[in-house]
């Protein structure tokens, strides 16, 4: 099943190149809007880290990229392909995003990360990159895979929960990974565990990194 629905995808991302042109979006219940004329460039493989103010529209950029929604007046294109043109289920199944919220499924540790489905069973891949990501005790992480996971995510610490963001993120490899303050509830020792192996993982991806640690996006190759 899975396999078949994987067949008909349209491939949207194949390079991960991402251009907006003169965007502008607004929320219905706000009359100001959240981002005014924006206009950037980001090529392929590209590692941007986006800084800016408490309400400054960082996170209306990640919410126009996944498309929940669209800008008012500008373009944005992926690849080339305005976004709004493209089949959602197809484009979204092509980036990541990470956020500080990890939505989670009711089922099991391993259900959590490999959510696709894609590498079911690959247990050794997943420890491996838990492991990678600063768990350091693999043996007791793979007995942990099959631990439930309540879909509030209630039985797991919010650091937790992120770094189960971040092991899905690694799983699935996508050509456009967005982080929004992601390593927020992570500590600094984790985080550079984490950003190693990103930094590994997503060699040939488009990032795109929303931080408040000015350490989180030092090693970026240019700041918005
Ligand atoms: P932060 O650093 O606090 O996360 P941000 O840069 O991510 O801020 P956004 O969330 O993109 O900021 O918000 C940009 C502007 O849009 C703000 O003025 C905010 O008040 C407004 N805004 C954000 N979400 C909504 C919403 N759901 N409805 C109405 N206005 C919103
Ligand atoms: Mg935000």
């Amino acid at each position: 099943m899975v396999k078949e629905r994987k067949k008909n995808r349209e491939t949207v991302v194949t390079e991960g190149k991402i251009t907006l042109k003169n965007v502008f979006a607004k929320y219905a219940t706000n009359p100001n809007p959240a981002l005014k004329d924006l206009t950037l460039e980001i090529s392929p493989g590209e590692k941007i880290g986006v800084i800016g103010r408490t309400g400054s529209g960082k996170s209306t950029l990640v919410k126009l990229l996944w498309r929940s929604m669209d800008p008012d007046v500008g373009k944005i294109y992926v690849d080339s392909k305005d976004i709004t043109t493209v089949d959602l289920k197809s484009y979204r199944s092509q980036i990541m995003v990470v956020s500080q919220e990890t939505a989670l499924i009711q089922g099991t540790l391993r259900e959590n990360i490999d959510i696709t489905l894609e590498n079911s069973s690959q247990d050794a891949l997943i420890t491996q990159v838990l492991t990678n990501i600063g768990f350091t005790n693999a043996d007791f992480l793979k007995s942990k895979l099959d631990m439930k996971v309540s879909s509030d995510g209630s039985n797991l610490s919010a650091g937790e929960k992120q770094i189960i963001s971040f092991a899905r993120a690694v799983i699935s490899k996508r050509k456009i990974l967005i982080l929004d303050e992601a390593t927020a509830n992570i500590d600094l020792k984790t985080e550079e565990f984490i950003q190693k192996a990103m930094d590994e993982e997503f060699k040939d991806s488009t990032v795109i990194v929303i931080a408040h640690r000015l350490q989180t996006i030092l090693k970026s190759d240019r700041i918005l």
